[in-house]
């Protein structure tokens, strides 16, 4: 059965450029370079955050654009990720260091939620969005973690079982408008080697090399036929098996299956963004996941206004402690419990599972996550450029000095977030509409089972639209 939908692979020129062999590659230099020079100026330069590339690449650039080109386009950040440029590195490490296999306890989503629940914790504790020095410190221990764990368990195992980043990725791009699927499902039936998962050696037959100096005549009457490896094209390293994959959980774009497949028959296919959030029921860790960043996200929002202060310091007195950890403990323990309770009140009182309703709250996360990084974003765009160039001066390059951009005004970024909240409310209304409708045929009942998540969306929107209002801390701007 022939796949009836745009295929950004047959996209002329864009398309032909994603299939080439070294596109991946071509992404992934601009971002290693930029990776490079906020190393060097988190670790020589001014400890000023909006002054230094380290922060403002990290905390105000990657956070500000990654939502917003996984609602438009797809998981590109993890296609150019440049941690993924160490695989060289750890081929290499490999002869040397003993080959372990990912102990199966943790071939879940659990160790990811546990270190994306440490870094919000850390990254208001040791406000790493204002210190350049441990943001380029970051940097350097994550290309470190990818590099150890690629060389001592199999490829892959550290994009799909222990990156946050990457794993926060593949949870937004569930709204996103593309995904990797099968043109034909027949072709996949037929396709004895499955080579999009286990990967392709292309090999060339030809003729025994000629010794001496025997005519062709001889060669071909005389020599033996032998087969040469011409190219290697590796399979998918998060063990996707393309006509199976129904959402973008796990697929990091790096088209390695379409390269794979001698029979051209992978596409990148455009979607309804709501597909995965309407039809998939996601395992429980990747569940708990998704509900994770739900909460972590309008937390992590929350802790940047001034009802965030006041409640720490009610708590500071109520409890008689300045301790910061406790209180920031207390804080986010509190907020995530009262948003899981909801979340699960909710899923109980259809009387079903979690996992069936969790794709409501996609476009939501998005949203909030999306609004709020946004808000950094506009708020601190134009110093990228000028710190970049103010690192390479001081490098020793004769350039000069670039002046900022003027910083747009604040009130014109509040209605954009408001449109996007309540563009991800709509949507998580009919999410919620086409679950319930999917279950029930009685139009009362289906109206019943659509009440939880309804109130629950609405509760989302609540919050996300007044921590919105809120003045909020332009961390990593020149408003700072
Ligand atoms: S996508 Fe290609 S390689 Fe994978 S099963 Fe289908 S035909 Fe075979
Ligand atoms: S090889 Fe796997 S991770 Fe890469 S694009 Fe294909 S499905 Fe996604």
């Amino acid at each position: 059965m022939l796949l009836n939908r745009l295929d950004v692979l047959r996209v002329p020129l864009l398309g032909a450029f994603l299939r080439w062999r070294y596109s991946r590659f071509v992404l992934q230099v601009p971002l290693l370079l930029l990776a490079m020079i906020a190393v060097f100026d988190g670790l020589t330069g001014r400890q000023l955050a909006p002054s230094n590339t380290a922060t403002v690449a990290v905390w105000v650039h990657y956070r500000g654009l990654v939502a917003l080109i996984l609602a438009i386009f797809g998981n590109l950040f993890c296609a150019a990720c440049p941690l993924m440029l160490t695989r060289g590195a750890s081929k290499f490490f490999k002869r040397f260091l003993p080959q372990l296999e990912y102990p199966k306890a943790l071939r879940n989503k659990w160790l990811v939620l546990g270190l994306t629940a440490l870094f919000l914790f850390s990254y208001e504790f040791f406000d790493l969005w204002a210190s350049p020095f441990i943001t380029a410190w970051l940097i350097l221990g994550y290309f470190i973690a990818a590099l150890l764990a690629d060389s001592i368990f199999p490829v892959g195992t550290f994009c799909q079982y222990i990156c946050p980043l990457g794993n926060f990725n593949f949870a937004l791009s569930s709204s996103s408008p593309s995904q990797i699927m099968a043109r034909d499902a027949d072709v996949c039936t037929a396709c004895e080697g499955k080579y999009c998962l286990n990967g392709r050696i292309e090999t060339r037959t030809t003729r025994a090399p000629v010794l001496g100096n025997r005519s062709e005549h001889v060669l071909l009457q005389l020599e033996p036929l032998q087969t040469l490896p011409v190219g290697t094209f590796p399979g998918c390293e998060t063990n996707l098996f393309v006509p199976t994959i129904s959402s973008n959980e796990d697929c990091t774009l790096c088209l390695n299956c379409v390269r794979a497949c001698p029979h051209d028959n992978v596409a990148l296919a455009l979607r309804n963004p709501l597909q995965e959030a309407i039809l998939e029921k996601p395992k429980i860790d990747w569940t708990w996941f998704l509900v994770f960043l739900m909460w972590g996200g309008l937390l992590n929002a929350f802790a940047m206004i001034p009802p965030y202060y006041a409640l720490a310091a009610w708590l500071s007195t109520v409890l008689g402690t300045r301790n910061e950890a406790l209180l920031l403990l207390l804080i986010m323990t509190g907020f995530l419990a009262l948003g899981f309770a909801l979340t699960v009140l909710a899923a109980r009182a259809t009387r079903g599972s979690l996992r069936a309703w969790v794709g409501v709250l996609y476009p939501l996360a998005l949203a909030a996550w999306g609004g709020h990084y946004l808000f950094h974003f506009m708020t601190g765009y134009s110093t990228l450029l000028p710190n970049i160039v103010n690192a390479f001066i001081r490098g020793g390059l004769p350039l000069e000095p670039l002046p900022s951009a003027a910083i747009p005004r604040l009130d014109t970024i509040f209605p954009f977030q408001v449109f996007v909240t309540y563009l991800a409310l709509a949507a998580s209304f009919y999410v919620i509409y086409r679950k319930a409708a999917n279950q029930e045929t009685d139009a009362r009942v289906i109206v019943l089972k659509m009440l939880p998540f309804l109130i629950l969306a609405l509760i989302i929107s609540t919050i996300t639209i007044l921590i919105f209002a809120q003045p909020m801390q332009a961390r990593g701007s020149l408003l700072q």
